[in-house]
């Protein structure tokens, strides 16, 4: 596997592959590999592309500086993983690789409602964080395809914005979330819980599931209400329990029977913080 830590290098590569006629696959990633990651690499080798991953741990779309600084790093055992599934290349930036210091890091860009609901409200800026970050990783890696998770599913929106806004020519594909037997979705931060907390864990999708199973037309405000009391009551610290329109992401309170939803859940378990969500319709 080609491991390169400079975007110069990493171009060149890409483009000389290019004009043999190759895709590119890229799933950008913060590293600590899972199973998750690893269904979307191998969704790519799979379509016989070319396969990128990315580790960058990016400061900019973390508000919380704790969460940082205890982000998972266990680059060894990724280059092990990815050199077992067939990964190509690992793309290893340097934060000077990312952001060389003669570049405005301050450039932002107006997401509008999506930066300011659910992850965006309860992460000020985090959104702002991942569009610089994506930006500059499609700028550096220029792929056919990108891969991302439905795991983040606001997320995956974002990028889709950004990506349809700023004409940039990349195929996104969203493929769906990688669970433990529990029902857990699988994520880098699931390694951090105590053994206390990754038996409680698994009830965020419980509460999803339960969410789709109790979902009727009308009023869905109290079943929104009960799912979040539930995980308040077996030692959550829920940000929020939310169903909201799968397309738009605004918020639904009144239920038409048809609108295809999907219910997202954010909680913390000590201090660490889970997402998950669920398409209901
Ligand atoms: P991360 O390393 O958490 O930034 O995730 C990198 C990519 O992997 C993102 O597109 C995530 O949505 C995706 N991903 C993370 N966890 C999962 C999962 N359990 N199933 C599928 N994709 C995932």
């Amino acid at each position: 596997m080609k491991i390169f830590k400079q975007s110069p290098e990493l171009l060149s590569w890409v483009n000389e592959l290019k004009k043999k006629g190759k895709k590119i696959g890229f799933v950008p990633t913060m590293g600590a590999l899972h199973e998750g990651h690893l269904s979307l690499i191998n969704h790519s080798l799979l379509k016989g592309e070319i396969c990128i991953v990315s580790i960058f741990i990016n400061p900019t779309q973390f508000n919380n500086k704790a969460d940082f600084v205890k982000y998972p790093r266990p680059v060894e055992e990724d280059i092990k993983l990815l050199e077992g599934v067939g990964c190509h290349c690992l793309y290893l930036p340097s934060e000077e690789d990312i952001y060389p210091s003669e570049i405005n890091t301050t450039l932002t860009y107006e997401i509008g409602y999506l930066e300011n609901i659910l992850e965006g409200e309860h992460r000020p800026g985090h959104f702002k964080g991942v569009v610089q970050i994506v930006g500059i990783l499609l700028q550096n890696v220029q792929p056919d395809f990108l891969y991302l998770g439905a795991k983040d599913y606001q997320q995956c929106m974002v990028i889709q914005e950004l990506v349809l806004r700023e004409k940039i020519p990349v195929t996104i594909e969203k493929l769906p979330i990688k669970r433990e037997s529990s029902g857990l979705a699988m994520s880098s931060r699931n390694m951090r819980l105590s053994t206390e907390s990754l038996v409680k864990a698994p009830l965020i999708y419980k509460a999803l599931a339960r969410l789709k199973l109790n979902l009727k037309a009308g009023n869905i405000n109290e079943l929104k209400k009960e799912e979040e009391h539930f995980l308040n009551q077996n030692g959550f610290r829920t940000d929020y329990v939310e169903i909201a329109d799968a397309t738009t992401l605004r918020l639904v309170s009144n239920w038409d029977g048809e609108q295809s939803l999907v219910a997202l859940v954010a909680a913390n378990l000590g201090d660490v913080r889970l997402i998950d969500n669920l398409v209901l319709s």
